[in-house]
């Protein structure tokens, strides 16, 4: 998902929409805006795309004043229905209070039978509205005491991007797994996912939110708070492989930065003779620009995309999803014909894109089809937001890569080490002991208890 807040500007909504546009990669099914017009808190909700939802002059003149928030979503837990769809709003004791998250917390179920056992009546099967349930529970009276006293009880992954009658809050959890930034536009300031959202209004990317950080934005500027207690950094290292935006900058790094080492590494790694590098678009096309510039082998767009079909991974099937892959890509033929060719993509998942790909690539003619991809085999499910499927449908926990190999019937496939994936980000190796980022989906180290996965494990 992607969160964006701003305290401060005149149409701030309009700020909202825009910097949600920027993040549409981050989530396609939903999207939702609430401000604050000094008086009321006007929202809408949809679900569909952005420009579709926030593109309707009546539905942005409603927004009125000069603070809000907003959301947009990919559904991680809880059903595709508007009842899910964020920001959530409550009415408190202290007035209303609006919520969007990122993330996805691993103790929700949990907390949730406990909260109904003591009365709460839950309005939607997101795991996000715990959180409301233990602000409104809470003993505590101000608003930034009650969300405090609800995240210290809460597991999992959040950035979350709040708004009360007279501020806006941001928060990263403890572990810092997914991202939010800082910028600022004139004397106002914005929170969003990714620092494309600054670009989009013209605002400057100040910093990152830090892991277990929580910031104020109300009428006398930024305020900083630590209420967690500190624990390792544990950034998700599949935002740099795959989530976010090429043009995002992360911790100090350029995410298509990132990207194109790790497509050089993969060169390094796993050489072999070719005519040409051919990226999977869009998202392989960095990492194969990487692998081309070291290998020295020439770069062709030799598979072109349809931009008007979602991504693949939206759909909500396993039939249409195979419908999907084949909608969206179609071979440069006259590229291909005759050729040894290397095809570089992010990830494996299912399988479905490679098998596809590749066959797709033989169709058209090419010689040999070699697969590189620029991470390491996905045979763990992500618990902290990344919609992956559960563990029997991997690929990679079912097989072995040269079992994958010939499922996807390429020539030869390899994958970027664990320790060449820390290279890209400058550093020397993977700490074994403690690991500089989450890749939970690459090693199965969660670095964070899986209390629900756990407790349905127990029941079987
Ligand atoms: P597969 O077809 O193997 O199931 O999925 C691999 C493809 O899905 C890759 O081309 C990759 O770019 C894309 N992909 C990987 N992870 C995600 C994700 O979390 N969401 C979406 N939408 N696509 C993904
Ligand atoms: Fe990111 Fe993978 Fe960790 Fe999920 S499990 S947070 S996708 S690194
Ligand atoms: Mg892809």
């Amino acid at each position: 998902c992607g969160v964006f807040g701003v305290y401060g500007p005149q149409d701030a909504a309009a700020l909202v929409a825009l910097g949600l546009h920027a993040l549409q990669h981050r989530g396609q099914e939903a999207a939702g805006i609430v401000s604050f017009d000094g008086q009321d808190f006007p929202q809408h909700r949809a679900l569909g795309q952005v420009g579709d939802i926030f593109g309707s002059e009546t539905v942005m003149r409603n927004l009125t004043g000069d603070i809000a928030i907003g959301h947009v979503r990919y559904a991680t837990t809880g059903e595709r229905s508007l009842r899910n769809v964020q920001p959530l709003f409550a009415e408190f004791e202290f007035g209303g209070f609006a919520l969007a998250h990122n993330g996805n917390l691993t103790n929700a179920m949990q907390l949730r039978r406990q909260l109904v056992r003591r009365g709460c009546l839950f309005q939607s099967t997101s795991d996000t509205e715990t959180i409301i349930h233990l602000m409104a529970t809470s003993r505590n009276g101000s608003v930034i005491d009650r969300l405090v006293d609800a995240l210290r009880q809460v597991e999992g992954a959040y950035s979350l991007v709040c708004m009360a009658k007279d501020q806006v809050i941001g928060v990263r959890d403890p572990h810092g797994v997914r991202p939010l930034v800082l910028g600022r536009l004139g004397d106002t300031h914005v929170l969003a996912s990714e620092t494309v959202a600054l670009d989009i209004i013209g605002a400057d990317y100040v910093r990152d939110i830090e892991p277990g950080e929580m910031v104020v934005l109300d009428k006398n500027g930024v305020q900083s708070l630590r209420p967690f207690q500190q624990t390792g950094s544990k950034f998700c290292i599949f935002e740099y492989i795959y989530f976010a935006r090429p043009d995002s900058f992360m911790e100090g790094h350029s995410v298509y930065g990132v990207r194109k080492k790790i497509g050089a590494q993969l060169a390094v790694e796993s050489h072999i003779d070719a005519d040409l590098v051919i990226p999977v678009p869009d998202s392989g096309v960095p990492a194969a620009l990487g692998y081309a510039e070291k290998s020295g082998i020439p770069f062709d767009l030799g598979i072109i995309r349809n931009h008007y079909v979602g991504r693949t991974f939206i759909q909500p099937t396993d039939k249409i999803r195979r419908l999907g892959v084949k909608l969206k890509h179609n071979a440069n033929r006259h590229f291909i014909e005759g050729k040894r060719i290397i095809l570089v993509d992010d990830s494996i998942v299912r399988g479905t894109t490679s098998v596809k790909i590749v066959e797709m690539m033989r169709d058209a003619g090419a010689k040999e089809v070699h697969m590189r991809i620029s991470s390491p085999p996905t045979s763990n499910p992500c618990f902290y937001g990344i919609d992956t499927p559960e563990k029997e449908k991997l690929l990679a926990h079912r097989m072995s890569v040269e079992e994958m190999r010939q499922y996807i019937n390429a020539d030869s496939l390899a994958f970027i080490s664990l320790d060449g994936l820390y290279k890209s980000l400058n550093h020397a190796k993977r700490d074994g002991d403690m690991p500089q980022y989450c890749d939970a989906c690459f090693t199965g180290e969660y670095p964070i208890e899986l209390t629900d996965f756990e407790a349905t494990r127990s029941d079987v």
